[in-house]
């Protein structure tokens, strides 16, 4: 694999025939070839900024937080896989799935009893809209349909997830007459520490209060807005939607699909906020990174209300529902997490990348840069050169992949401080020079 020529013909092969995330085809910048990762870091076949080894600095997307090869969480993967790789979850159940259900009702906010464990990010979502709209249609309120979100936000790639991403970020004038089209308010206003402020509040509650007979659910990411900009807000507008959903009787989901599993310096970003959703997406790290997998959990009343309508089950079943390897990871991986002070881990991840970047604020070219939890974003005031970014970190000896007018990393918990260091460099010369 190290042969040059076959990784020149491999990297000719995929430019040709694959599609890459938001990519054309052909594609119109090569793809770096992965040979190998382990522990924090990626061996590519052909150097990248002189450098064939990189610290990851993005956790495959939120993904790896153990790290790449992980003795314990491939010990897991090569256990099952003696068992059984997968079986239908129609009729037949198995441990793996039954335990990890469990372990996500014991350690998601109390109210939220019952998990249906999907096979994406995006099939989450759709599975949480499912059942709010099925919820109100079997309790007799059918006309309650529509989704309210605020703008900046990001639930996924299939249509329905779609049609609540950021209306200009996730292209809405592509699909005019396809999407549903559902409310929106204006992005949250930023900062984690901010307080509330009363004219954004009020014009939540006035839209709520507005159209709460056609509402379903409002959906949101709590506290963190990923791939939609990278954006931080208080903890107390996710207070005020608890109350405002209880008050007009709409449904609130939680998309902890990038933010679950500690990554906001919480264990899930409603912990923050002290408050439980009606409906929590889980995905990303569920499996620590190793399958795809991800989960939708709900309290006792959404589901009993689907259960006792005109069609009384959750009409959705995925063909590897349940996957027991990725089942198995996942419990391998939650267990690793919690069984350390992953708290401090994220903490000391927080301050070093606050060193790295609090420096940058006022740089030129840079527009804003934050912090949260293990998560680092320095924000330009134009957009990225995404070639020259890249390269840029790796001659730092860092992989990121900056989008838009961000450069950001989200690394490993397991990422050692001299680790640490060089990425936050790393965040600093693509930052500079993208
Ligand atoms: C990544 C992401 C999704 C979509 O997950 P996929 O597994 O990519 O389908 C949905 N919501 C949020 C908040 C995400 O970060």
């Amino acid at each position: 694999m190290s042969d040059l020529t076959n990784a020149a013909e491999l990297v000719a092969l995929d430019r040709a025939h694959v599609w890459h995330p938001y990519g054309p085809m052909p594609g119109t910048v090569p793809s770096h070839l992965v040979e190998s990762a382990a522990g924090v870091r990626l061996r590519l076949a052909e150097p990248l900024g002189g450098n064939r080894e990189l610290i990851d600095g993005m956790s495959s997307w939120w993904a790896a937080l153990h790290g790449y090869n992980h003795p314990v969480l491939n010990q897991a993967v090569q256990d099952q896989l003696g068992r059984m790789s997968h079986v239908m979850f129609g009729g037949l159940t198995h441990e793996p799935a039954v335990r990890l259900a469990a372990k996500l009702v014991e350690i998601t906010p109390e109210p939220l009893q019952h998990v249906f464990l999907g096979d994406s990010g995006s099939v989450a979502v759709e599975v949480a809209m499912k059942m709010c709209l099925q919820y109100w249609q079997s309790v007799g309120r059918p006309a309650k349909q529509r989704l309210l979100t605020w703008r900046g936000g990001y639930h996924g790639d299939t249509f329905h997830p779609m049609s609540v991403c950021d209306p200009v970020g996730g292209m809405h004038q592509l699909w005019g007459g396809v999407l549903p089209r559902q409310l929106f308010v204006g992005e949250p206003p930023a900062g984690f520490d901010a307080e509330v402020d009363p004219a954004y509040a009020a014009e939540l509650a006035d839209t709520i209060e507005r159209n709460a007979d056609e509402l379903a659910a409002v959906i949101v990411e709590p506290v963190v807005q990923g791939a939609g900009g990278m954006r931080f807000h208080s903890p107390g507008y996710l207070r005020l939607l608890r109350e405002l959903c209880d008050q007009h009787g709409v449904l609130l989901v939680f998309d902890e699909i990038a933010t679950g599993f500690g990554r906001s310096g919480a264990l899930f970003a409603a912990d923050h906020a002290g408050v439980s959703p009606d409906v929590m997406c889980l995905g990303k790290a569920l499996t620590g990174g190793y399958l795809t997998m991800a989960a939708t959990l709900c309290t006792a009343e959404v589901a009993d209300g689907i259960s006792r309508g005109s069609v009384p089950v959750l009409a959705h079943g995925p063909t590897f529902m349940g996957n027991p390897l990725a089942a198995a990871v996942a419990n391998a991986s939650i267990e690793l997490l919690l069984g350390q002070d992953w708290a401090a881990e994220v903490k000391r991840i927080e301050t070093g990348l606050r060193a790295a970047l609090d420096p940058l604020v006022g740089a030129p070219g840079v527009a804003d840069a934050r912090v949260l939890g293990a998560i680092g974003v320095v924000q330009l005031d134009h957009p990225v050169d995404v070639v020259a970014a890249t390269e840029a970190a790796a001659r730092e000896g860092v992989w990121l992949r900056p989008f838009r007018n961000l450069v950001y990393t989200m690394p490993p918990y397991v990422t050692g401080d001299e680790d640490l260091a060089r990425i936050g460099a790393a965040v600093a010369a693509a930052a500079l020079k993208g």
